[in-house]
């Protein structure tokens, strides 16, 4: 076991409850497995952060997937404090168990204590900042002070770890590897740069056909390769190459930019089971 995961097993002990962001673009892949033994009897709530950039009707369905397994979960732009407004009473929901479980021993109305856990870059800094507001805890500064957990009090009875649990991505599943690279929440780097732009288009013409027609004027039409489509993106784009011909490579990488930043548009790369 990595120190990491130890790590997080012991803050687990803390806690009644995890909070589990999770990236609306990739509700499944987005996750990490192991969170379900490690939390085991614990409250989940399951935020699908970055809302903004994911397909609404597809967010919807997927909020309405994971009620149907009897979760908690709300789908949010964690940069927007206003939105965050739900996750109190959302907690306790997700905690009701433990909740009347303790009430029957006579423990009431304690505080309900939470981890945000998830994957890097899903937004864990960026939410427990919005949460925290002027709140936020300073973390012991003093050399030599060897620091304990520091919780951040929310108001209502909610504390906040302070250190969110880094979740460690689905390396295991290619598949999943390729989402979370054309996403950027790993360094696509270990993927081929340009192989991996033609699946991104292929995807997006299947399921967002004219996406691409309409950002770059391109065509999209069936006897058209996927490869020739960055092409045409990296004609349309001017991305000409001294001694003739057009950078792909630059095509590609302006490709992922406005795919991840949302001006090409808000997509969802994973389907509900029951779609697949
Ligand atoms: P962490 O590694 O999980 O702590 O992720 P960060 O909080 O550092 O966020 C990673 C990046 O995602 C930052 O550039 C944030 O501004 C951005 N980000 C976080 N939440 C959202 C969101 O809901 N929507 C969008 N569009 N960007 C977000």
């Amino acid at each position: 076991m990595t120190r990491a995961k130890r790590q997080m097993q012991e803050d687990l002990k803390l806690v009644d409850m995890i909070i589990e962001l999770v990236d609306a673009r990739v509700p499944v892949s987005g996750r990490n497995p192991d969170i379900q033994e490690m939390g085991k009897g614990r409250g989940r709530l399951i935020i699908l952060n970055k809302a903004d950039l994911a397909d609404e009707d597809r967010t919807k369905a997927w909020i309405a997937y994971y009620r149907r397994m009897g979760m908690q979960v709300l789908a949010v732009d964690a940069r927007q404090k206003a939105e965050l407004k739900r996750i109190r009473p959302l907690a306790e929901e997700a905690c009701r168990e433990k909740r009347e479980r303790d009430a029957k021993r006579g423990i009431r109305n304690r505080t309900i204590r939470a981890m945000v856990c998830g994957i890097p870059n899903v937004g864990k800094s960026t939410f427990i900042n919005s949460l925290a507001g002027r709140s936020m805890a300073k973390t012991g500064d003093k050399p030599g002070v060897t620091r304990g957990k520091q919780w951040i009090h929310l108001s209502g009875g909610l504390d906040l770890m302070d250190t969110p649990g880094i979740l460690w991505p689905k390396f295991d599943d290619p598949e999943a590897g390729e989402k979370l690279a054309m996403i950027g929440s790993i360094s696509s780097d270990v993927y081929e740069g340009e192989e991996l732009a033609w699946k991104l288009i292929g995807f997006l013409r299947m399921s967002y056909p004219g996406a691409l027609a309409d950002r770059y004027h391109i065509e999209e039409t069936p006897d058209l390769a996927d490869a020739d489509l960055l092409t045409g993106i990296a004609e349309k784009r001017g991305f000409v190459v001294k001694g003739g011909g057009v950078s792909t490579e630059r095509a590609a990488r302006v490709l992922f930019d406005e795919f991840r930043s949302g001006k090409l548009g808000r997509f969802t790369l994973d389907r509900l089971p029951e779609e697949t």
